[in-house]
């Protein structure tokens, strides 16, 4: 079958690669479309250098063969960690965390760049059939913007800015936006800032200690730096950028000003698929490339770039 397969350095278009088979507690999923994300173009910078297989993580598919004969026929979408259910953090209601999970196209396990791929049965959500494919795909980006609001209290009277104008950020500050807070969106792109201004106040210059909460989105190192110059003292900052390579801040600002820095990874899909089907969350629409063209596809400059097979 096709697949776009990394070997720890760089990724390769091949027709060779043999076609899965689900083992127990598996599904076999045809995928329909798959979408680039910022941490692909992470790992060809080096962001999972033990990492080898087929890369890709947010898909679209069609349920083949399955642990579950309920799903077979259904179009689904899948979380990426696969959790071990044993460790410390599986028993303690973190299995995201999970020491041994193996992570589709990122961690010990084939990613969605392919025709096919296998999943755990009990990864899979199944798309409600009034969702487009090509608006279920945002699904997995959408949950773990929504991850937030399960990590920081959003009070709708909360002062909160988000850093960035990419995709990250339209995601972040969309799933902000539900709840009514006065949110400001701070970017170096007033064409990409357009996107958000139905629902946000947009500016290049953030102010100074101005935001109770404030979210970087730049994916970049340099999103944290400026997150510490936005937020007020004792306010909080949640980053969601991920990368290769450190950021450098002054960590004794943290202290001093006494700051909440949160983490924030994956997030919830049944929340994610609901706020997309009732179209509460809206996004441009995704451009599809051949997967022979997946270099093209990574540096696409469209909102969210895919493949459809
Ligand atoms: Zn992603
Ligand atoms: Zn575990």
């Amino acid at each position: 079958m096709k697949a776009v397969y990394y070997d720890g350095k760089d990724a390769f278009y091949r027709e060779d690669y043999p076609v899965p088979k689900a083992g127990e507690q598996e599904s076999l999923v045809q995928i329909l479309l798959s979408a680039v994300c910022n941490t692909d173009k992470e790992v060809l910078k080096g962001y999972k250098p033990d990492f080898t297989g087929v890369m890709g993580h947010e898909f679209v598919g069609k349920v083949i063969t399955s642990s579950d004969p309920s799903l077979v026929g259904k179009r689904v979408v899948g979380e990426l960690n696969e959790e071990c259910g044993h460790c410390i953090y599986c028993k303690t209601g973190r299995p995201h965390h999970c020491s041994n999970r193996r992570v589709i196209g990122l961690s010990g396990r084939d990613g969605c760049f392919a025709e096919y791929m296998t999943i755990a049965t009990r990864l899979l959500h199944v798309v409600p059939d009034s969702l487009p494919t090509q608006i279920a795909i945002f699904t997995e980006p959408l949950a773990a913007a929504l991850e937030i609001l399960n990590q920081v209290h959003v009070r709708p009277d909360l002062n909160a800015a988000v850093i960035g104008d990419g995709r990250l950020a339209l995601f972040v500050a969309q799933a902000l936006a539900l709840n009514g807070i006065d949110l400001t969106v701070i970017g170096r792109h007033p064409e990409k800032l357009e996107n958000f201004s139905h629902f946000a106040r947009t500016v290049t210059q953030g102010e100074k200690e101005g935001y109770e909460l404030v979210v970087d989105a730049t994916g970049s190192p340099s999103g944290l730096a400026d997150a510490m110059n936005y937020v007020r003292k004792k306010g909080t900052i949640v980053i969601k950028s991920t990368y290769a390579g450190n950021a450098s801040i002054n960590m004794s600002q943290a202290v001093v000003n006494e700051l909440t820095i949160v983490g924030s990874r994956c997030g919830p899909f049944e929340p994610a698929l609901k706020l997309l089907e009732t179209g509460r969350v809206q996004l441009p629409p995704i451009q599809l490339y051949d997967l022979k063209d997946f270099r093209e596809a990574f540096s696409s400059p469209a909102f969210k770039a895919g493949f459809s097979f």
